[in-house]
């Protein structure tokens, strides 16, 4: 295992017919950093920024969130580091802190809560955009539900960078996107396409919503299936909607980091795969052995099928008999 890993770590993620796949980690501290280097990681795909507060219980500042995120872009520069902006409520709330709501999933969170808080939101776009100039950022925003929230959400930044411009304060052009994790944005994935510059597919909240189980009840786990039909066609729907428009589409929930999955993937096009750091060198030997094009066959095979256990089967079969 050790040494399979310092086998693959330096060599590249592409696949038998030229489709190069960027490996990325997700992390939720900056003590992460050099693990995800050691396991190959390429870039951090998914900076949980909602862990600062978890992990202390009260609003950090926005010095603090600058030391963490400069401290993040430096460790990994020139690689890439999406850092997504908070994603609190919902299933993540700091000890002290209390969004009343029946249904969390369903209130105010990430982006709907920080739009609601313009200040607080202010110091971390702030804090983020004067991070910038210390490596390679790029900023997201979690649960956007539609082109209004995107263009409240880039009014923001745009605020917090005129004010850090009127201070002279040096920082670089950074590339924005959002998760697509709301069916809501995947059935208009080629609108938002058209207002940034990439999307990262957060299947376990999309998982969530689409099939209407909530994701930490274990009596309806039995539910909870990523291959589930109505999945694919939503992640066929925003794939094939961000090819058209040339834009990147990553992947960042746990689906991602599946070994099982990688052909679907690939099929699907995803051109990211974001994941906790010890998947990377398993999903990266699969990624080696494999062809894009075997992947757009199976897709369209398993599509063409009714019922989730048919067409986890005939994955698994699929993936026993290539690798
Ligand atoms: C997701 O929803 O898939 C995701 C990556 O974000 P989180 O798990 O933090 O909600
Ligand atoms: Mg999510």
């Amino acid at each position: 295992e050790e040494k399979e890993l310092l086998r693959t770590r330096d060599l590249p993620a592409r696949t038998l017919d030229d489709v190069p796949i960027r490996l990325a980690g997700n992390i939720e501290f900056a003590e992460e950093v050099p693990s995800l280097l050691a396991h190959g990681g390429e870039a951090v795909g998914l900076y949980r920024t909602e862990f600062l507060f978890m992990a202390r219980g009260d609003l950090p500042s926005e010095e603090e969130h600058y030391q963490n995120y400069r401290r993040i872009l430096e460790g990994l520069a020139p690689r890439p580091v999406t850092i997504r902006t908070f994603d609190l409520g919902g299933d993540k709330l700091p000890a002290g802190m209390r969004i009343a709501a029946e249904n969390p999933a369903l209130g105010l969170r990430a982006i709907r809560y920080c739009l609601r808080q313009p200040e607080m939101f202010k110091a971390q776009l702030r804090a983020l955009l004067r991070a910038s100039v210390h490596g390679n950022l790029k900023i997201m925003f979690p649960m956007i539900s539609g082109v209004a929230e995107l263009r409240a959400a880039r009014r923001a930044l745009e605020e917090a960078r005129e004010e850090l411009r009127e201070q002279r304060v040096p920082m670089k052009d950074v590339p924005v996107g959002i998760m697509i994790e709301l069916p809501s944005a995947a059935m208009i994935a080629d609108r938002l396409a058209r207002e940034c510059d990439f999307f990262s597919i957060g299947t376990n909240d999309l998982i969530q919503y689409t099939i209407g189980i909530d994701r930490q009840n274990k009596d309806v786990a039995y539910l909870y299936k990523p291959l589930h039909l109505a999945v694919l066609r939503t992640l066929r729907t925003i794939c094939d909607a961000a090819r058209s428009a040339n834009v990147p589409v990553s992947m960042c929930g746990e689906m991602a980091g599946e070994p099982v999955n990688a052909l679907v993937l690939l099929g699907l096009g995803v051109t990211e795969l974001s994941m906790n750091g010890p998947s990377i060198p398993v999903v990266k030997r699969i990624i080696r052995a494999a062809k894009a094009s075997d992947g757009r066959v199976l897709l369209d095979r398993i599509l063409g099928m009714t019922f989730a256990d048919d067409i986890e089967r005939e994955v698994r079969e699929e993936m026993a008999r290539r690798f």
